[in-house]
C-alpha cells in the first residue's frame, strides 16, 4: 500500500525545508517532487487550476508535481492525499553524478559550436546575434538555406528551444537535429530538399540568462529556475524569490486571458510579466516571426511528454496530449 503523507508529516517536512532554506543566502525556495492522488479527472480540476508545475501523471489517478512549500500546503488544504518522492529536488540534483549541465551545452559552448557550423558550411548556414536578454547574453540563431546570403522568399520555418531555463534538453534537440540536416546536405536527399526549398531559422536558447543561472556552478547546480532574469522589483540585484518572467506566458496574443497556467504574481514560476510582450527575449522572437512571416514555428520544451496545440488560451484545446495517447499505445 502506498505510504501517504499525512498533514502532520507534511508540517514536519515544511519545517525541515524551511530551516534548510534559511541557510541559503539568496533565499531561493526549495522544491519537492510530490505524487498527488485523484479519484477522477473531475476530482483533479481544483488541483489543475492551482497552476502548479505538473510534470507527469495518469489522468484520473495521480500527478507528479514540482511543488514549493506553500504549494504543498495548498494541495493539502484542498483535501488531496500525496506522498513525497523527492524532498529537495535541487539538493537531489546536486548530489547526482553529472552536476550542472555536463553533457549539455552551456551558453559559451553553444555559441562556439553554432559559429563553427556556420564557418564550416558558409554556403548554407549563417550565424546571427538577434539581440540581447536582460543580462546582455545574445539570442543566437542559425539561418539555414541554400544560397543562405540571399533572400529567396522561400517558406520560413522557425525552431526555438529553451523558453524555460531548467529544460536543457530543449536546447539540444533543435541544435542537433538541424546540425544533422546541415551535415548531411550533400549526401541525404531529404536533407537537400529541406535546405533547397525552405528558409530555416534555429534559435536553440531563447532564455540564455535563465539557462546560465540554472546551470552554472556559482549559482548552485540546477536550481530548477524556469523564468528569465528580469529585475521585477527594480532592486538592482537578482532575487529568485521575486524576479523573472515566464517567457512562454509573455507573448502578446491573449496575454493575461485568465490566471490558469499563467500568473499575475511576480514571485510565481509562471509570472506572465508586467505587460504583454514586455521581455526583450519574447520581442526578439516575435520580431523574427513577423519579419520573416514564418510559416511554422516549433517550440521545444523538456517538461513532460506532451504535444501542446494552439490555441493555448482555450483550455479544452490546449489540454496536454500525452504522446502515448497520440500514438495509441496507452
Ligand atoms: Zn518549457
Amino acid at each position: 500500500m502506498r505510504r501517504l503523507l499525512s498533514p502532520i508529516l507534511c508540517v514536519l517536512l515544511l519545517a525541515s525545508v524551511a530551516s534548510a532554506w534559511a541557510k541559503v543566502d539568496d533565499s531561493a525556495p526549495e522544491a519537492s517532487l510530490v505524487e498527488v492522488y485523484v479519484k477522477s479527472y473531475e476530482d483533479a480540476l481544483p488541483l489543475i487550476h492551482l497552476g502548479l508545475d505538473i510534470c507527469s501523471g495518469k489522468a484520473g489517478e495521480y500527478y507528479h508535481i514540482l511543488a514549493f512549500n506553500h504549494q504543498i500546503q495548498q494541495i493539502l488544504d484542498l483535501g488531496y492525499e500525496m506522498r513525497v518522492l523527492i524532498e529537495d529536488v535541487s539538493q537531489y540534483n546536486a548530489l547526482t553524478e553529472g552536476k550542472g549541465y555536463q553533457g549539455y551545452h552551456y551558453y559559451d559552448e553553444l555559441r562556439t559550436e553554432m559559429q563553427q557550423l556556420a564557418s564550416d558550411y558558409p554556403d548554407i548556414v549563417s550565424f546571427h546575434d538577434l539581440g540581447t536578454a536582460w543580462q546582455d547574453h545574445q539570442l543566437m540563431a542559425w539561418k539555414i538555406s541554400d544560397k543562405v546570403t540571399e533572400e529567396e522568399g522561400e517558406p520560413v520555418i522557425f525552431f526555438v528551444g529553451c523558453h524555460h531555463a531548467r529544460e536543457p534538453m530543449s536546447v539540444e534537440v533543435p541544435f542537433y537535429c538541424l546540425k544533422w540536416v546541415v551535415e548531411n546536405y550533400g549526401t541525404d536527399r531529404v536533407c537537400a530538399e529541406i535546405i533547397d526549398n525552405l528558409e530555416i531559422w534555429v534559435m536553440p536558447m531563447e532564455n540564455p540568462d535563465g539557462h546560465i543561472y540554472d546551470g552554472y556552478a556559482q549559482y548552485g547546480y540546477q536550481r530548477l529556475w524556469r523564468k528569465n532574469c528580469r529585475d521585477n522589483n527594480d532592486s538592482g540585484s537578482f532575487e529568485p524569490s521575486i524576479d523573472g518572467v515566464d517567457l512562454n506566458r509573455n507573448y502578446t496574443y491573449m496575454w493575461g486571458y485568465d490566471d490558469y497556467g499563467s500568473s499575475p504574481y511576480m514571485g510565481d514560476s509562471t509570472y506572465r510579466g508586467p505587460w504583454a510582450g514586455s521581455e526583450p527575449e519574447t520581442q526578439i522572437v516575435m520580431n523574427l516571426v513577423e519579419e520573416k512571416d514564418a510559416y511554422i514555428v516549433i517550440s521545444y520544451h523538456s517538461y513532460g511528454e506532451y504535444i501542446l496545440m494552439p490555441w493555448g488560451y482555450i483550455y479544452d484545446l490546449s489540454r496536454p496530449t500525452s504522446l502515448r495517447t497520440l500514438l495509441g499505445t496507452g
